[in-house]
């Protein structure tokens, strides 16, 4: 696995920057904006789905079916995106996002966190965009993941600081924090994960130390491409 990902030459390369933040002068802002300059620096071809700018519908419902149900009698989302997913019968926002998605080589998603999650704007892609018969299909799921070529990353601020934030802090390990983005989502579709990208309070942060912050990320996107994703197993979470 590492020797592959080892081999893999930056240029040509696609990157997905799932992006959720209300502010662009916001320190997400900023993230997101160096990373698309570090990789187009490094001939990455980049995308960028800005949610709340794209006005992106989180939520799962029948509108995301086109044209007749399989049951119209009682809805089922899982079973009707599914099948509309085999039809070619989503919704045109859900098939653009998956686009990108199939044509990515790595997939970043850069986020302040919200309530020890995504916000609900982030959520309702992942809901929405990771559709059974696309990202997973059971036992196709974890390493057999249908997205299993693919490497994805979390990039994303904290209101709590990294003390809070560990084993014996008040938020606890931030390690489950991440346990149900990282292994219930991401490798749930087969996505190998690299280490997180964690901006730890920026708020409370002298100006120095929020730029700091991002030249870390920037200097770190230089050599993203060798990185071995993380070993994405319970005990990496909860050891
Ligand atoms: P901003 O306030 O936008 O940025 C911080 C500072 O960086 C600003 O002063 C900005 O001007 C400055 N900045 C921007 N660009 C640059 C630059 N280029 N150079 C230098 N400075 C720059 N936190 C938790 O820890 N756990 C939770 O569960 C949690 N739940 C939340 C739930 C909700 C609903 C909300 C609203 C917040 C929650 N928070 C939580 C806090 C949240 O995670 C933080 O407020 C957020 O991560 C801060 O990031 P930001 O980009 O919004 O910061
Ligand atoms: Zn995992």
């Amino acid at each position: 696995m590492t020797q592959c990902f080892q081999k893999m030459a930056a240029p040509g390369r696609k990157v997905l920057i799932v992006y959720a933040h209300q502010e662009p002068k916001s320190l997400n802002g900023s993230l997101k904006n160096i990373a698309v300059e570090e990789l187009s620096k490094q001939s990455c071809s980049v995308t960028v789905s800005d949610l709340y700018s794209m006005e992106f519908e989180p939520r799962a419902t029948r509108n995301d079916i086109v044209g007749c149900l399989h049951n119209s009698e009682q809805f089922n989302y899982g079973a009707e995106s599914w099948e509309a997913y085999r039809k070619g019968c989503l919704t045109t926002d859900i098939v653009e996002e998956q686009k990108k998605v199939q044509e990515a080589d790595l997939v970043i998603f850069q986020f302040p966190l919200y309530w020890f999650s995504m916000p609900a704007i982030m959520k309702g892609w992942m809901d929405r965009v990771l559709t059974q018969g696309f990202a997973h299909n059971f036992p196709d799921c974890f390493d057999a993941g249908l997205l299993k070529n693919k490497l994805a990353l979390l990039s994303f601020t904290t209101g709590g600081n990294e003390e809070m934030y560990s084993k014996g802090g008040i938020s606890g390990d931030i390690h489950y924090v991440l346990w149900p983005m990282q292994h219930g989502i991401l490798h749930f579709c087969g996505f190998k994960v690299l280490a997180p990208q964690i901006c730890f309070s920026p708020e409370y942060e002298t100006e120095e130390k929020r730029k700091e912050m991002l030249t870390t990320w920037a200097q770190r996107l230089k050599t993203i491409w060798e990185e071995k994703p993380i070993n994405c197993t319970p005990e990496w979470y909860f050891r």
